[in-house]
């Protein structure tokens, strides 16, 4: 007798994997060698969370997921939670308080930045690791920041962000234009002034 296992939500564990290997990328370009462990808790009463007393170790709830892609999906959460961990172990806040401060350098990126500096941070961190690119269309200060702390492990290119541009949904389209005022029209990035 056998017993075999299926999964029906695919895109959800597809999108753990691809986590997973974002990780794993970052943690090879930049010579991180400590071993991480991603714990799938569905007890957990958030999407993710990371704690100073588990220091390698990301807990997810998918339950607490939003199942589309983009922000509060599992993909993004893992990111997101492992991001509280590269804080921690590189001490970023603490050269973010320092080297970029007063209320015009700030960047907030969605709702949860406004929580507290470490927020602000991991939301940015966030978005430098998925689409460098753009954070630096957004603010080259902040990308610039990062860049000096850790490689992302996405290529940041001018031609990459239009490609990948093209596979957004139509609302993150619009949410960019309507926040940054940039947009893609053919292969051409446009700001509005
Ligand atoms: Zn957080």
């Amino acid at each position: 007798m056998t017993i075999s296992m299926k999964t029906v939500n695919e895109p959800y564990f597809r999108s753990l994997d691809e986590a997973k290997k974002v990780i794993e990328k970052i943690n090879k370009k930049n010579k991180f060698d400590w071993d991480i462990t991603i714990i799938l808790d569905y007890k957990l009463n958030y999407a993710g969370l990371y704690i100073d007393e588990e220091p390698n170790t990301i807990r997810i709830n998918p339950d607490q997921c939003a199942d589309e892609i983009g922000e509060y999906s599992l993909f993004y959460v893992i990111i997101h939670e492992y991001c509280h961990l590269l804080d921690k172990k590189l001490k970023i806040v603490d050269k973010f308080k320092q080297q970029i401060r007063g209320r015009d350098k700030r960047l907030i990126l969605n709702p949860n930045s406004e929580t507290n500096k470490t927020e602000e941070l991991t939301e940015i961190m966030t978005l430098y690791i998925s689409n460098p690119f753009l954070l630096k269309l957004m603010s080259k200060l902040h990308w610039q920041f990062l860049k000096n702390v850790f490689k992302s492990p996405t290529i940041c290119s001018y031609v990459s962000f239009v490609d990948t541009y093209k596979n957004w949904t139509k609302q993150w389209k619009i949410n960019l234009k309507k926040q940054y005022g940039i947009y893609v029209r053919g292969e051409t990035i446009y700001f509005m002034e």
